[in-house]
């Protein structure tokens, strides 16, 4: 206990040292920090910030030291994390190569694979996107077409990604592709690791409704892979993309907590998402409540489930750290609720803003209040990402529940 004592007053220095005062101020959608080779920083501090949250691996605090991770235990994170949250802290890198590719690396990669690719990762020197999903293989991942051959010392891949999320801004894309095309579709698949900046790789973005387009289509044509790029073995990439997708939905749950549950609350307050305070903007209040009893009602219930989820997330997360057991099939049921409660966050929200929810430029609405709109239809893509809610609902009965196939 002395040494967690200790450990917290130590953090609390470095941070008031280190972490620049423009780093403290509240984010704007513009201010994430992608890493890369060509990493556009929003300020000078968001650069000086990365490079010693970067040099102390505190990017990735609990990943381990010897690949430039910070080496932490769960006790101590928490702690960090505590004390991050305590100066409103920005992330200093928010990355794929954290929250998907590089958990699988620890977990499949040989050691020389991890000794180049998890520093980087935790310095955000590389940027990396996922390339799984293909026109007419979302769902159905493992029907994925694009092959790679053996050439010797290399591989030759050809075929067609979608939906690949920034991937004209990456430096790097983990790809599963197709090497052993006459074995049963999960056991022909690879796990390669591809550099995008050669010619054999093309990204085509997606222009969407809104005009903005974080997706793309990536093209592999004749592009190049060198053999030591290919994680795990041959024909066995189907359980390293598992492993990742469950990272991946573990980390799209989380949204569900967004800014309530117990997550932010401070000691001796009522539990709330602070959605009841600010719908009172909106509808009024009768002596001290919201004055619609009935949307008061669903943000009750909201604030309480709310809770009860952060509560089974945490523990679920001190269960698998203890038993140094990763994430589980139990990742689609956290993905699954996340999903579906940051969807209804956002439809309390607009019960309670009315109009003033539905901008989307122009006079008549605050930046908060445009913002909120294109939120709003953002969560609408979370019961998608990452494998929709009816494949998480598919897998919660065949791996959860043990249901007949
Ligand atoms: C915001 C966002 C970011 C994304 N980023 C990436 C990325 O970076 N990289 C990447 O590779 N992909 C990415 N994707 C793609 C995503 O993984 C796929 O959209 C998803 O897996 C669904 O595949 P699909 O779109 O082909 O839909 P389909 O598989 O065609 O499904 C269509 C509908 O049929 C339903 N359905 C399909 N099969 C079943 C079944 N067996 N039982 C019940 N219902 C079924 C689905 O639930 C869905 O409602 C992203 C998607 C979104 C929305």
């Amino acid at each position: 206990m002395e040494n967690l004592d200790q450990f917290r007053t130590e953090t609390k220095e470095w941070l008031e040292e280190n972490c620049p005062p423009e780093m403290r101020k509240p984010m704007g959608p513009g201010d994430v920090v992608w890493g890369g080779r060509n990493c556009k920083f929003p300020h000078p501090d968001a650069k000086l910030w990365l490079e010693r949250m970067g040099e102390k691996g505190w990017t990735c605090p609990t990943w381990p030291k010897e690949y430039g991770g910070g080496g932490l235990s769960f006790d101590e994170n928490k702690i960090l994390q505590e004390e991050l949250m305590a100066i409103r802290a920005r992330p200093a890198l928010s990355s794929f190569g954290i929250w998907m590719l590089g958990p699988a690396l620890l977990e499949f990669a040989s050691e020389e694979q991890k000794k180049k690719y998890i520093p980087e990762i935790v310095k955000g020197e590389i940027r990396w996107c996922q390339g799984y999903s293909e026109p007419g293989s979302g769902s159905d991942l493992a029907s994925l077409k694009t092959k790679a051959e053996d050439n010797g010392d290399h591989f030759v891949v050809n075929g067609q990604k979608v939906w690949t999320s920034y991937a004209d801004d990456c430096d790097m894309i983990f790809t599963l592709v197709r090497t052993g095309p006459q074995e049963p579709k999960h056991d022909g698949i690879s796990f390669l690791l591809i550099d995008m900046d050669q010619p054999g790789v093309t990204t085509k973005p997606i222009k969407l409704i809104s005009g903005k387009s974080p997706f793309c289509e990536t093209f592999f044509d004749n592009a190049v892979v060198p053999k030591e790029n290919l994680v795990s073995e041959l024909n066995k990439g189907w359980d390293v993309a598992k492993r990742l997708l469950q990272h991946e939905r573990n980390m799209i749950a989380g949204m569900g907590l967004g800014g309530g549950g117990s997550a932010k609350k401070k000691k001796d307050q009522p539990i709330s998402s602070g959605m009841a305070t600010m719908a009172k903007t909106y509808v009024g209040e009768e002596s001290g409540k919201l004055a619609n009893p009935a949307l008061r009602q669903k943000i009750a219930s909201f604030d309480i489930n709310s809770h009860a989820f952060s509560l089974t997330m945490k523990r679920a997360s001190e269960e698998s750290k203890s038993s140094n057991s990763g994430p589980s099939p139990a990742s689609s049921m956290f993905k699954y609720y996340g999903s579906e409660s940051n969807k209804l966050r956002y439809e309390l929200m607009l019960e309670a803003m009315g109009t003033k929810a539905l901008g989307w430029e122009g006079e008549g609405f605050g930046p908060a209040e445009l913002a909120i709109t294109r939120e709003w239809l953002r969560t609408k893509a979370n019961s998608i990402e990452g494998g929709t809610s009816e494949v998480q609902l598919n897998i919660i009965a065949k791996r959860v529940l043990d249901l007949p196939q």
